[in-house]
């Protein structure tokens, strides 16, 4: 069974469906690709774990993967667990490497995991101005908590001075944005971005290639930021800027943190996402996620070779192999189509024709997104509409296809 009626859930959806697996899926929106393929499924608010506990119980399901963040915060994985479920998704707990950046920031100070950064936890005011002087005005403004990717202020882009980070921080303590009156102020990190996921089973992470995704809408950079408007990846696993060395150290830091959360006793079981910043110092840490990346499953999950389903079953029992997955040497571009005025505020709920057929014939692999098919037809929603993945030798003709 898949939670989640996203790209990266079709794209999951497929997955577990090419390894021969009947699937189930919950989800809130009507998706197409999903409904397609699974041989049942449930409207459903993804966050309410007894309904989807129940329903996967109904249904028999062996093998549960959680795609979103937010069921996994609300302990989705916990209850599949507790129903006897196999589940390749973390707890609550071991989820908090994401949904807690104050816990993961803490965490690898604790185990003096290498790629830590200068930081400091606040929770007023007053604090925010005295860490201020003491990091500098070289730093990052976040939540603590979830934000979907939207509570992140870079000082310098969004906040200017003094006085606006101060203000930002007032909003995010009476406002409690991102669920609690507490701010992670950062060192500042230059250089390019790059995302790594990994299958782990709570002592061996397996790494898939590495993938830098595009966070701006419109050409050359010029939009707000999204939830990612594509990504890429290179036929060898690295990126045009990465080299191997830094590619296994910043996999040396996720196996770190896999071990430093057994020694918490929060043991990571399932996939985990690790954003780094390639600095002049090497791999540093910007942030994990406990799941997929979207679009950055669309990427991997396009190359994978191996049996998917085996490789959950594997990372929920904590039986993986360190050759567990193997991946098709070729790029990857993964693009996203979605509503006009995406980023600010998008057109939803107009209806979008896809031509699956003319997609399919130029070679590339269509997913899709937060769209709600009725009747026959497919309408937007306020997100990510269709996900496109075109696959080559190169990245520049993965592009074109
Ligand atoms: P996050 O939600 O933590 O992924 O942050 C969103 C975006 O903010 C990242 O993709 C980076 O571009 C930027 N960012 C976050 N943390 C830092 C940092 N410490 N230094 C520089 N940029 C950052």
């Amino acid at each position: 069974m898949a939670v989640g009626g996203g790209a990266r859930e079709h794209a999951i959806v497929e997955a577990l469906a090419r390894s021969g697996a009947e699937v189930f899926a919950c989800l809130k929106n009507n998706n197409p690709g999903i409904a397609r393929v699974a041989k049942g499924h449930l409207l459903v608010d993804e966050h309410d774990v007894r309904k989807v506990v129940e329903f996967a119980s109904a249904k028999s399901v062996d093998l549960a993967v959680v795609g979103p963040e937010g069921p996994l915060e609300a302990g989705l994985s916990d209850g599949l667990i507790r129903a006897g479920i196999l589940t390749a998704s973390p707890t609550q707990s071991a989820a908090r490497i994401e949904t807690s950046k104050s816990f993961m920031r803490n965490l690898l100070l604790k185990h003096k995991v290498k790629g830590s950064i200068k930081f400091a936890i606040v929770d007023s005011v007053r604090d925010l101005e005295l860490a201020l002087d003491e990091l500098g005005m070289n730093v990052v403004v976040k939540p603590t908590g979830l934000t979907g990717g939207k509570g992140v202020k870079v000082v310098g882009e969004h906040l200017m001075t003094k006085q606006d980070v101060l203000a930002y921080g007032e909003e995010v303590f009476s406002k409690r944005i991102g669920g609690s009156a507490q701010i992670v102020l950062e060192e500042k990190l230059v250089g390019e971005e790059l995302t790594i996921q990994a299958f782990c089973d709570g002592t061996r992470v397996v790494p898939m290639p590495a993938v830098q995704d595009h966070k701006r809408a419109y050409e050359g950079d010029k939009g707000p930021n999204t939830g990612g408007m594509g990504s890429y990846s290179q036929s060898d696993g690295l990126l045009p800027f990465l080299r191997r060395s830094e590619y296994d150290g910043a996999v040396k830091v996720m196996a770190d943190v896999v071990s430093a959360l057994k020694k918490e006793n929060a043991e990571y079981r399932g996939t985990m996402y690790g954003q780094f910043m390639l600095t002049r110092e090497g791999p540093k840490v910007i942030e994990f996620n406990a799941r997929f990346g979207d679009p950055e499953a669309m990427n991997v999950l396009s190359l994978l070779n191996s049996d998917f389903v085996d490789i959950c079953e594997r990372m929920a029992d904590g039986s993986l192999s360190n050759n567990a997955a193997s991946f098709l040497k070729k790029a990857s571009v993964c693009k996203y189509v979605v509503p006009e005025g995406y980023g600010t505020k998008s057109l939803a709920g107009e209806e979008i024709r896809v031509d699956e057929k003319a997609i399919s014939e130029e070679g590339a692999i269509l997913y899709y997104a937060s769209v709600n098919e009725k009747e026959g037809r497919v309408f937007t929603t306020s997100s990510r509409s269709v996900g496109i993945v075109g696959i080559s030798d190169r990245i520049e003709d993965a592009e074109r296809t």
